[in-house]
Order: C-alpha cells, then structure tokens, then sequence
C-alpha cells in the first residue's frame, strides 16, 4: 500500500500562530483526497498510543509549530520517527509581517491570509514528498 502524508500540527492552544498551523492543514486535507493524506492527534503520541504511533511510523510526517518550540516535530521524534518536513508558521509570517493575526479566537483577515499561503506551502510540500516516493 503507497505510503500517506500526515500532517501534524502542534497543539499551539491559546495561540494565534498555533491556531494558524491548524487551521492551514485542515485546508491542505480539503484540498487533497483522504487516501492521500491523514493526521493525528499530537496528545496521542504523547501518550504512546499504539495506532498514533504505527500511522507516524509506516507514513510520511509533515509537522506544522507554531513556533520555534517544534512541539509536534520534537514529539513524532520522541516517538522514534524522523520528520520528512517541519513547518513553522512564524517563519511563514516572517515573511508576511503584514499579516498579524488579529486574536486567538478570531484571527481575522489578515490571520485567514496567513492560513492560505501556509497552506499552499503545504500543498507544495506535499506535491514535492508524493514524486519523491513514485
Ligand atoms: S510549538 Fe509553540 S505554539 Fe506550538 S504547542 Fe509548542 S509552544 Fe505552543
């Protein structure tokens, strides 16, 4: 069976950057059909679940922090898996100060505008990770 993509996002509660990361690979798992692409949740690998840990392990990991505490890339490799990608979304915004998100509960225009180009970065990624398993 070819290999899925599983995006993973930190859990980033309370914070904008980390809501954005979120927000961005529900998008990105729109975008593309489910045999494809999945996700977790991180708490589960925290935990050592069996099933959380089996989907990182026989698949490939893109994770997606918030910020420069790479929550979700430290636990996948906690969990013995190294990551194929890792995301931040303070990097995206870096280049994109103009987006300041406007809240956590309500990241407004300018947050939705950094979810878009995140998750576009995503689709790139993964276009780039599918050629390189054919
Ligand atoms: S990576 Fe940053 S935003 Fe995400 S859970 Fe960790 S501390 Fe929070």
């Amino acid at each position: 069976m070819a290999k899925k993509i599983v995006l993973l996002p930190c859990s980033g509660i309370g914070k904008a950057y980390g809501e954005i990361g979120r927000q961005a690979i529900y998008e990105a798992i729109g975008d593309h059909p489910p045999a494809e692409i999945t996700t977790t949740c991180l708490a589960k690998l925290m935990i050592d679940d069996p099933e959380a840990k089996q989907l990182v392990h026989e698949n490939m990991v893109v994770t997606v922090d918030g910020c420069a505490r790479d929550c979700a890339r430290k636990n996948v490799e906690n969990a013995g898996k190294k990551v194929d990608k890792a995301l931040r979304v303070i990097e995206i915004f870096k280049d994109h100060r103009d987006l300041k998100p406007e809240g956590v509960l309500e990241l407004g225009e300018p947050g939705f505008k950094l979810v878009h180009i995140l998750a576009e970065k995503l689709g790139r990624e993964i276009d780039c990770l599918e050629r390189k398993e054919q």
